[in-house]
């Protein structure tokens, strides 16, 4: 079980605990920490989660070997 520690005066840090951040940018994404990773989009194994736009640049990336 995860500690819930709450900021009466920071309603935005909380809501921001609530979302995934990306690996690569280290922005927030959309993604739900408690959404299934089956149901994520840019879940990258191995990686973790990404946003929509480094989701797009690893996808466009060719495959290395
Ligand atoms: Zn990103």
């Amino acid at each position: 079980m995860l500690k819930k520690i709450s900021f009466p005066n920071r309603k935005k840090e909380e809501e921001k605990d609530l979302y995934e951040t990306c690996v690569i940018c280290k922005s927030m994404t959309n993604i739900r920490k408690n959404q299934h990773i089956e149901e994520r989009y840019g879940y990258v194994q191995a990686i973790g989660q990404v946003c929509y736009d480094c989701y797009k640049k690893i996808e466009n990336k060719p495959r290395e070997k």
